[in-house]
Parts: C-alpha cells; sequence; structure tokens
C-alpha cells in the first residue's frame, strides 16, 4: 500500500474542504471497501479525510418519514426498533449483507458508494474500463483507446443481465440499496457548490461510455443522510436474497418487495432487484402491473415476466434469466404470506 496523509475532520463543511482542495483525496467511512481497494492497489489515494466523527449517525423520526445519516452504521440501522417497524425491508435487505462484523463497521453512505465485486476490477493485471477507462502503457502519441472488459467474453457468472454497455457489465453488490430505492428514499449531498437532493432511483447510474462513474455525485459531494418516506408497506415487505452461501457472500439475484394489500387485492407495491444490472434495479412495469390486481401466484408470474423484458445474459450468468424471475415470484409469495 502507497503512503498515504490522514486527516480526521469534525464538521461536513471541513470535510468538503478538505476534499475539494487536492486531487487523490477520499472520504474513509468504515473502510471496509476502500481500505480493500487501497491493498490491492485500485485505488491510490494521496489523502484520506476521516468522517466517522462527523455528527451523522442518527436515526431519527421526521415529518415525513425516517431520516438516517450517513455515518449509522449498517448494523445499527437495521437493529433501529424505527426501522424494523417501519421499514422492515431496509433491516432486512442490511442483515443480509456481508458478515456482522463487517455491517458492525459499515456505514450507510459506504454501502452506496461501495464498488463493484467483479473480478475484473479487483485484479490490476486484466482488462477493466470501470478501474482504468484508458488503457495504460501505450507510446506517446498514439491515442490511448479504452482498456477493455475483462468480462465480456470472459468470466461473468455475477453480472449484469439489464442496462449493460459494451463497455461494462458489472452489477452493483449492495443489498441495502435494492431496499432504499424500493422504498423511494432520497439522499441529500452537501458540496462546494452547495446542498441538494437526489432522489434513491437517480443516485446510482448505468455504465453506458462512461462506466467508471458508479453514481451521480458531484466532484467534493459528501452524502449527509438518506429520508425514507412514510409507507403502508411494513405488513407485507421482503427482501429474498440468492446467493452461493448462506452468508457472507454477494447476491446472485435479490428482490426487495413491499405491497399495501386490502382485501387480497394490491392497492400500491415496490419492487428492486440486485445483482442483475449497475444500479439498484426497479421494476416499474411490474409494479404498474400488480396495482388493482388480487395477490395471486399467477399474477406474480405475469409481473415477472414482464420485469424479464430486456434481460440478456452474457454466457456464464444466463442461469440468472431463469433465477431472476423465480426469485421475484417467491419474494412476492412470501410477502403476500402466499408462500
Ligand atoms: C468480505 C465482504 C463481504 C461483503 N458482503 C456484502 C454483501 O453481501 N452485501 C453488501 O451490500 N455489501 C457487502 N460488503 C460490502 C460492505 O457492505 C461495504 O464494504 C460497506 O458497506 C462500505 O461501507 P464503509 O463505511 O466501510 O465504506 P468505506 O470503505 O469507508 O468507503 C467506501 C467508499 O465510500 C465513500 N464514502 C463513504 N462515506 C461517504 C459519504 N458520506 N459521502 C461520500 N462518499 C462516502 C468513500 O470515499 C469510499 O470511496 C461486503 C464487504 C466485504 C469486505
Amino acid at each position: 500500500m502507497n503512503p498515504f496523509q490522514f486527516t480526521r475532520v469534525t464538521t461536513p463543511k471541513a470535510a468538503i474542504s478538505a476534499i475539494t482542495k487536492e486531487r487523490g483525496t477520499y472520504f474513509l467511512a468504515g473502510g471496509t471497501n476502500l481500505i480493500d481497494l487501497m491493498k490491492r492497489e485500485v485505488i491510490i489515494p494521496e489523502r484520506l479525510v476521516d468522517i466517522n466523527k462527523l455528527p451523522l449517525a442518527t436515526i431519527e423520526k421526521t415529518a415525513t418519514g425516517l431520516r438516517i445519516g450517513a455515518t449509522a452504521k449498517n448494523s445499527t440501522v437495521a437493529d433501529n426498533e424505527l426501522v424494523k417497524k417501519h421499514f422492515p425491508l431496509l433491516s432486512q435487505a442490511l442483515n443480509a449483507g456481508a458478515s456482522a462484523q463487517l455491517r458492525n463497521m459499515a456505514t450507510v453512505g459506504g454501502n452506496m458508494m461501495q464498488r463493484t465485486r467483479c473480478p475484473y476490477f479487483y485484479d490490476t493485471s486484466m482488462p477493466c474500463n470501470k478501474r482504468s477507462p484508458v488503457q495504460a502503457g501505450v507510446d506517446k502519441g498514439q491515442a490511448n483507446g479504452p482498456s477493455g472488459c475483462g468480462a465480456i467474453g470472459g468470466h461473468n457468472r455475477m453480472h449484469a443481465i439489464f442496462g449493460a454497455s459494451g463497455k461494462c457489465i458489472a452489477v452493483h453488490p449492495s443489498d441495502m440499496c435494492i431496499a432504499l430505492v424500493a422504498l423511494d428514499a432520497t439522499v441529500n449531498v452537501s458540496g462546494p457548490k452547495g446542498d441538494r437532493t437526489i432522489p434513491f432511483i437517480d443516485f446510482h447510474r448505468l455504465p453506458g461510455d462512461l462506466p467508471q462513474k458508479d453514481n451521480t455525485l458531484q466532484p467534493g459531494e459528501l452524502i449527509m443522510w438518506v429520508d425514507l418516506p412514510t409507507n403502508r408497506f411494513a405488513d407485507n415487505s421482503h427482501y429474498l436474497k440468492v446467493r452461493d452461501r448462506a452468508s457472507y457472500a454477494f447476491a446472485l439475484v435479490s428482490v426487495g418487495v413491499g405491497l399495501d394489500i386490502k382485501r387480497n387485492t394490491i392497492q400500491d407495491v415496490r419492487l428492486a432487484m440486485g445483482g442483475v444490472a449497475h444500479k439498484p434495479w426497479r421494476l416499474t412495469a411490474a409494479e404498474e402491473f400488480l396495482k388493482g390486481k388480487p395477490a395471486t401466484e399467477a399474477n406474480f408470474k405475469q409481473a415477472a415476466a414482464l420485469a424479464m423484458q430486456g434481460a440478456k445474459g452474457y454466457g456464464e450468468n444466463d442461469f440468472k434469466l431463469t433465477l431472476a424471475p423465480n426469485t421475484i415470484v417467491n419474494a412476492l409469495k412470501t410477502a403476500t404470506k402466499t408462500a
């Protein structure tokens, strides 16, 4: 690991000012992803700005729902009584992630910003447009082309079936973010140009021609907190994660679902999938189809078929084309207690 400078800050203003001062500066939260990336020299920072002492670790009720600070630990959020009572989907999704030890360190902001688990991204001897958008080692005077994507045509068992591009087929790895996109969260950020609010669905982005950009955060912006609007999904929600091991493994496919049901009719529903795209993947066509319909397996199957329109496998991950709709149906059955 290369030497780096370390600064600890106690106010958001100081954090933003520290990060905008020089290139190669990163916020350090729980460190569970950033330090791994530094050890592998995927990221080589000049300076780390420790944000763990910022007053952003609270979880509090607001007039419209719940506000969760960016430095709140994943385990604290998962175990919070308000979260468990009103947003059980979030609690379940958090507890499905990583291990107890990691959840004790990982923060909300860091979880949102964690990088893909694509093995080509982590292996600096392999081509990766996300890690190295421009090819290294090309002679001076020649145009540097993109470095390429090892996963396209390579090992891509964990990779995207939706929204991928010719430059990148990596997936976003977070479980928490699947719940947050399903629950219509918003993200409050503060930066050198002021404060702004980003709908969660717009926070992460598809790879397109800029796979190095995971999200829409601007340089120097600090995630301050996440707001969750009140909903009626607490009685009928479920996070279903399918993975290679029962614990300590990233999702092959996951589904987060919340429904508002009256007399077996679906009044409202939110559905999102993980492990399938470069961003948390909201299933809006399936949601629209289910609204106003009875909670039956036949309807769930039709909704899943709608959700899968446009899906494309890359070889090793073709099994996701079957696994994903089955997971949607099973998550809906469990959430509606019709399993
Ligand atoms: C072995 C292992 C297994 C795992 N399994 C899972 C899993 O199954 N599911 C899952 O969801 N996750 C899993 N994780 C990932 C884990 O959840 C993330 O590493 C963690 O959430 C990152 O949070 P952190 O606070 O440690 O972030 P850090 O590592 O400190 O930071 C990550 C990035 O976020 C940036 N950042 C942090 N806070 C802010 C902020 N407030 N504003 C702007 N930028 C910020 C940092 O600059 C850095 O770029 C696993 C990790 C490991 C090591």
